[in-house]
């Protein structure tokens, strides 16, 4: 990692932006005061500037019914709690205006033309020409009021394919009067917005326009499009402009884990020669270097980085100390963050429960410490090793193997999952900063344990589950342990018995060939994003390399395959798998397996699968042995992770349950 000398990192401050995250804070009773802390928190971290999450400036826009909005005076109070918590902490806080337009999850919603979203349920209803109008003064109102509530400025929220975007794009703009048809016509609604909110709110409130430069949809904006609305924008008033990258609806990864570090960074790029007011690049920006390296390459003046400040609230200043070893970093898996969002739940994160928690759960120096031993170095040891130890316990941690990690080991190696990597140099340096005694290559067995603790934390996890199916001894039978892990070697053939969330990941590791150079420029072409901008929306053909492998993947269940995995980022896994010809059974019986391959039923009908290997991903059980042991030497100790409950193991239960239990022992 460069040093912070090497960074420049004296101005870091005023060079990055926390983006918009939508938390369902401000939906909740008491919402807005833990709003505040979260804020605060990294104000204090010293982020220089914040953008809020989505605040509609009518009830039409709202992203549900009751969702947060600001168009009366009554509601001003709530906000300014959050301004005068940021600004306590010195900083600086923009409210984002968002209207959701046809994405809006409640019968009102309104969009420029009656089309449905292929994400929504509902329709909406054509906005008349005096109900634009009404929307813009909506619009401009709601920025008077978050400046009375103490804003220093808003965003105004263009891009993602919310109403603004909608607005703009033909694919969902087919009105015949003066706000549709040429495109002239059709970026009039975004430029008078931002010119009777500059208007309004005068010269020094801050207008951040978030842009769409690159829809990802058919019918989207073309490059030239894009310049002539950055300019028309700048022009009308805004003192920054944001990147926007891809609509809800479109069927390319933005941010979850898959997108390479800074992959559309290019774009904004792109935009920089075209106007003169600053850019700001956003998306899968996520550690200190990750934004030196887009500063540096001349790709915007500013970065955003959102979900990184809910995994660590401060960021920047352990970078300004030259604690970089020390950040928390987002690994963009979407599961506490956006997958809670989606579902209407408080947004958290897999790596800090205490993200939008602040109020709730805090990690207070202990008046009685205590000897503690922590059995077993996966997330849930590792977090609760973690908590326990800087709260000024003195922890021994046992971990069996050779190394920190446990299931995180197997994730890092998933072709796009390299990010779970960090989350173990995270924990490896704080448990060595917080004197966390690591027993490596230790088995603890039950004669460690007694009379030398206060606490026993089992979390030695799972073992995977043992099928019981004629021929399972077969030398072509492997468990995920050995692939992913021990790196047996694996067939041309493949079949996966279970298709949970490690089947898929198996399926992706062995359909990749391991050539991951241009790292940028492979993803970008495997999705069908078109670097060179030759059509509107920027999309051309997607290229996929022939699979390295046939595979299977089966199921005994009915119903589609990867229904459990995440809700934002589940449809990315299958779409790479189908791209890769990974044929997915269903309703499957398995029968046996011998030297002709698996043989199964499907749906009434035997089959005989004739493939070189076999790999179990079947669940796991819990490891409880020496949790018995311990038990039948009247002892009491503490399960947590995989080893307290393996059915639908994962690591944000896993990370929240330690982190809870280490708050208060
Ligand atoms: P899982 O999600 O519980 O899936 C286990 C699979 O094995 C199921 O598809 C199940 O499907 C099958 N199965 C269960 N018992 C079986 C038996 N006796 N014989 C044959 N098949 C059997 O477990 P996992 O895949 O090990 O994942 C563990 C956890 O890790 C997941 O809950 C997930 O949260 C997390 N994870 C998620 C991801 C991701 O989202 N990408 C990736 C890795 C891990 P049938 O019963 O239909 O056969
Ligand atoms: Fe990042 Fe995952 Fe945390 Fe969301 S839950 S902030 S994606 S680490």
């Amino acid at each position: 990692m460069l040093s912070p000398l090497d960074l420049g990192w004296t101005t870091l401050k005023n060079r990055i932006l926390m983006g918009s995250m939508h938390t369902n804070l401000e939906e909740i009773p008491g919402g807005f005061e833990r709003a505040a802390v979260y804020f605060a928190e990294r104000a204090k971290g010293q982020v220089g500037l914040i953008v809020t999450g989505g605040i509609s400036p009518n009830p039409e826009g709202c992203v549900a019914a009751m969702a947060a909005k600001l168009n009366t005076e009554e509601e001003v109070k709530h906000h300014k709690l959050i301004t005068s918590a940021v600004h306590a902490e010195g900083g600086k806080i923009c409210m984002q205006i968002l209207h959701t337009g046809r994405y809006g999850y409640h019968p009102k919603i309104v969009a420029p033309s009656a089309i449905q979203a292929p994400i929504n349920f509902f329709k909406p209803k054509e906005l008349s020409p005096e109900e634009i109008e009404k929307t813009i003064d909506d619009y401009v109102q709601c920025a008077l009021l978050a400046q009375k509530a103490g804003y220093d400025g808003v965003e105004i929220m263009g891009s993602e394919g919310y109403l603004i975007n909608q607005f703009i794009a033909k694919r969902t703009n087919q009105r015949q009067d003066e706000w549709g048809g040429n495109y002239e016509n059709r970026i009039k609604f975004p430029i008078q917005i931002v010119n009777e909110t500059r208007k309004a709110c005068g010269e020094n409130f801050i207008i951040i326009y978030r842009l769409s430069m690159l829809d990802l949809v058919e019918g989207g904006s073309t490059w030239s499009e894009v310049v002539q609305l950055a300019k028309e924008i700048e022009k009308a008033g805004a003192t920054l402009i944001n990147t926007g990258i891809g609509w809800h609806e479109a069927r390319i990864p933005t941010i979850a884990t898959v997108v390479p570090r800074k992959a559309f960074a290019w774009v904004t790029k792109k935009l920089k020669s075209e106007v003169n007011i600053p850019l700001i690049a956003v998306n899968r920006i996520n550690m200190p270097d990750v934004a030196e390296e887009v500063l540096s390459e001349g790709c915007a003046d500013m970065v955003s980085m959102a979900r990184p400040f809910l995994a660590d609230a401060e960021l920047v200043l352990k970078t300004m100390e030259g604690r970089i070893d020390e950040i928390n970093t987002c690994i963009a898996c979407n599961q506490a963050c956006l997958d809670h969002t989606f579902q209407m739940k408080i947004s958290s994160c897999l790596v800090n429960p205490r993200a939008c928690h602040e109020t709730e759960l805090n990690y207070i120096p202990t008046n009685n410490p205590k000897n503690i031993a922590v059995i077993g170095g996966g997330p849930a040891g590792m977090a609760y090793a973690h908590v326990a130890a800087m709260r000024g316990h003195k922890v021994d941690l046992y971990e069996s193997s050779r190394q920190l990690g446990g299931q995180f080991n197997m994730a890092k190696i998933i072709p796009g999952k390299e990010e779970y990597a960090e989350t173990i140099r995270y924990y490896q340096r704080m448990l060595s900063k917080y004197d966390v005694n690591i027993l490596l290559n230790t088995k603890a067995e039950k004669q460690f344990l007694i009379n030398k603790y206060d606490e026993i934390i089992l979390a030695n996890g799972v073992t995977p589950r043992k099928l019981d199916i004629e021929g399972i001894d077969h030398p072509k039978v492997l468990s995920y342990v050995d692939v992913l892990l021990h790196k047996a070697e694996v067939g041309r053939s493949v079949a996966i018995i279970g298709a949970g969330g490690i089947g898929f990941d198996v399926a992706e590791y062995l359909v990749h060939h391991g050539n991951q150079e241009e790292e940028i420029k492979t993803f970008l072409a495997t999705w069908g994003v078109d670097h060179e901008y030759k059509h509107g929306g920027a999309l051309k053909d997607a290229k996929i390399q022939v699979p390295a492998r046939e595979v299977y993947l089966l199921k005994r269940s009915t119903g589609k395959h990867g229904a459990t995995l995440g809700k934002t980022t589940g449809w990315i896994h299958k779409a790479s798998l189908v791209a890769n010809n990974v044929q997915m059974i269903s309703d499957v019986t398995y029968q046996k397996i011998d030297d002709d391959g698996l043989h199964i039923v499907v749906k009434g009908e035997a089959r005989i699968l004739p493939i070189d290997h076999v790999i179990i991903c079947a669940g796991q059980e819990p490891s409880r042995a020496l949790y018995q042991e311990l038990l039948d030497e009247g002892l009491q100790p503490t399960l947590i992770g995989g080893a307290d409950e393996a059915v639908e193991l994962d690591a944000k239960r896993a990370i929240h349950q330690a982190c809870h239990l280490a708050s208060v022992v």
